[in-house]
């Protein structure tokens, strides 16, 4: 399945949330600056810094952004675009397409699909806001062109969608940055995940996906792994993943390609 003789395949995909993920949970947020400080802080403080690892690690990773995300950072996502990273479709707001009718729907998807191809690079990937599709995501994914899914948690290896000219590329809830870190001020009742906590659980799922021979795919939030202490987990993680010869690290895209 994998390229060069590899035994598995290992991706990197970041989804670029910014101030929109507080928006999307309740949009009276969009008056409260504290609130959204949270998300700012990955597109001004957390981004340059993941866009240094990634570089020098020699890795090619996958942003999914929403497209109201690309029209308040732009140049951010041209920083993105410039350094040769990935960029896939997050929505255009960050709302479940489970809370849309179809024609809402349809029109986030057209929505951010032309901003995001407004910055000149292929757009061929789609995550929903919350791994939460509709009964009708993955046919406005084939009518719109998309080349592949990455929302699904029923295989540890890319597969083409039955009856539709898509591929899935499978997540899961472990290699989920949010499922260990996420708080917010109705999370008094949880502690915070240690990093090296979450560096077992995730040793212990790419060791077992590698074994499988499937693609691990991370999915990590520039305001949650880009804070100071969890940069170095992400420094750790991807001198760990490279060190392993036989794992093919790539795009999102280009692991939809080997299904
Ligand atoms: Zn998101």
């Amino acid at each position: 399945m994998w390229p060069e003789g590899a035994s598995a395949a290992a991706a990197f995909t970041f989804d670029f949330d910014a101030e929109e993920v507080w928006i999307g949970e309740d949009p009276a947020n969009a008056g409260r600056p504290g609130v959204l400080s949270q998300g700012t802080y990955g597109a001004k403080v957390a981004v340059p810094e993941i866009l240094a690892l990634l570089a020098r690690h020699a890795v090619r990773a996958t942003f999914f952004v929403p497209g109201r995300v690309a029209e308040r950072h732009p140049g951010r996502v041209r920083e993105i675009v410039a350094a040769g990273h990935e960029l896939a479709h997050h929505g255009y707001t960050h709302t479940s397409p489970s809370a849309l009718s179809r024609p809402e729907e349809e029109a986030e998807l057209a929505r951010g699909l032309e901003v995001l191809r407004a910055f000149g690079t292929p757009v061929t990937g789609y995550r929903s806001p919350s791994w939460d599709l509709s009964p009708h995501t993955l046919d406005l994914l084939a009518e719109h062109g998309l080349a592949y899914s990455s929302n699904l948690m029923d295989d540890v290896r890319p597969y083409r969608i039955p009856g539709r000219p898509l591929v899935e590329v499978p997540i899961s809830w472990v290699l989920d940055d949010a499922a260990h870190f996420w708080f917010d001020g109705a999370s008094w009742t949880k502690s915070i995940a240690t990093t090296d906590s979450v560096r077992s659980i995730w040793e212990a799922e790419f060791l077992g996906i590698r074994r499988m021979g499937g693609a691990c795919v991370f999915t990590m939030h520039p305001q949650i792994i880009g804070r100071p202490g969890r940069l170095g987990l992400l420094d750790w993680l991807l001198s760990f993943v490279t060190g392993h010869a036989d794992v093919w690290v790539a795009t999102a895209a280009e692991i939809a390609g080997r299904a």
